[in-house]
């Protein structure tokens, strides 16, 4: 079935906040008063000047891998660093350059330890790129899926930890990450270093998943997608139409990590993608029959996972009860298998 009501404006929502939070950021480091005079007058094609790398600068080196956003590839620019290239065969049009801008202009705010470092953009066609720092470690979806490492209990919380300082810490500017997910968070030593936040809206518009009737799906993807979220999927995804990503939907997709880094495995395993999408979309949530853990572990989870987004926790909240779980041993005997699924909203 496809019947869900539309909420085509939610992106622009999102995006409206977060332009409005811009001017408040520029000023406090500028020494030079006429750059503040400046800056109070100046649009963002102004501030994102500073952040313009021209294309010539980078010392591109191998590639790295490819993902949905195009070819991300190591290099060097003042030491090293990792570059993504969008896809300019779908970055045709003023909007999508508007759009890539407007993301831009976000990145520019964000400075956490657990956060990956922008260090700017190429910004003129037909060369669009993203340049951050190299992240060194492995993504936590390389250690849990492809390593089959397991974390004991208190470096487990430790990670979540991290992760949930680093979203609240986006959050608290107005951010959306809206692609939360094991492959966008680094562990680079024991510090996780979250990637890839507000770029989504760039992603969808160049590689527009409309190629007939069918639906692209990236592999892993559907297990964050919360209820809200999965019900505006589309089969023909039209640029305008986006998805309702908010920061609830980044705090459902932080509740699949938690089950990653818990179980070891994706939720919703073995299930079709078709049958992930009506069951999600129904409210059910996924199975937890793979999961031996306390009840406060499960807790986060479930409240996480919650069908309606404002009963969902915050970051904040989050990392006050992660805080307070004891760090003792991640599996417990089996002795209360306890099995918390298939209840529908909450
Ligand atoms: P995805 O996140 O779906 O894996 P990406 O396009 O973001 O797709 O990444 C493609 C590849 O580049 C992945 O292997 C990813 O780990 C790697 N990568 C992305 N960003 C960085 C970075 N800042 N430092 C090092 N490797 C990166
Ligand atoms: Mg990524």
């Amino acid at each position: 079935g496809s019947g869900s009501t539309g909420t085509d404006d939610s992106e622009r929502t999102i995006a409206g906040r977060v332009d409005s939070q811009d001017s408040t950021v520029s000023d406090g480091e500028n020494a030079d008063p006429r750059c503040t005079r400046q800056n109070s007058v100046s649009s963002v094609s102004q501030s994102l000047r500073e952040w313009d790398i021209p294309y010539d600068d980078l010392d591109r080196g191998e590639v790295i891998g490819r993902g949905r956003f195009g070819i991300v590839y190591s290099g060097n620019w003042h030491g090293q660093v990792a570059i993504k290239e969008l896809r300019m065969d779908y970055v045709n049009d003023e909007k999508t350059l508007e759009a890539f801008k407007a993301e831009v202009s976000t990145f520019r705010k964000t400075r956490h330890e657990n956060l990956v470092l922008f260090m700017g953009a190429c910004m003129k066609p037909p060369r669009l790129a993203i340049v951050t720092s190299l992240c060194k470690g492995m993504t936590l979806y390389k250690h849990i899926h492809v390593l089959k490492d397991k974390f004991n209990m208190s470096r487990t919380i430790l990670i979540a930890q991290q992760i949930s300082q680093g979203m609240g810490y986006l959050h608290a500017r107005g951010i959306v990450h809206k692609d939360l997910k094991t492959k966008n968070i680094f562990l680079e030593s024991g510090k996780v270093v979250i990637t890839d936040f507000g770029l989504f809206n760039v992603t969808r518009l160049c590689h527009d998943s409309r190629r007939g009737n069918w639906l692209s799906i990236p592999p892993g993807w559907l297990c964050y997608l919360s209820p809200e979220v999965m019900r505006n999927l589309r089969v023909i995804q039209k640029q305008d139409d986006g998805l309702p990503f908010t920061t609830y939907s980044d705090v459902y997709c932080f509740g699949t990590v938690w089950y990653e880094l818990l179980c070891g495995e994706w939720p919703h395993k073995g299930l079709p993608p078709e049958a992930i999408i009506w069951q999600v979309g129904r409210g059910m949530k996924p199975s937890l029959a793979h999961l031996q853990a306390s009840r406060d572990v499960k807790d986060i989870l479930m409240a996480c996972w919650s069908y309606r987004p404002d009963e969902r926790p915050e970051f904040s909240t989050m990392l006050n009860s992660l805080t307070r779980l004891p760090k003792k041993r991640l599996h417990r005997s089996p002795s209360h298998p306890i099995h918390l699924s298939r209840s529908a909203e909450s």
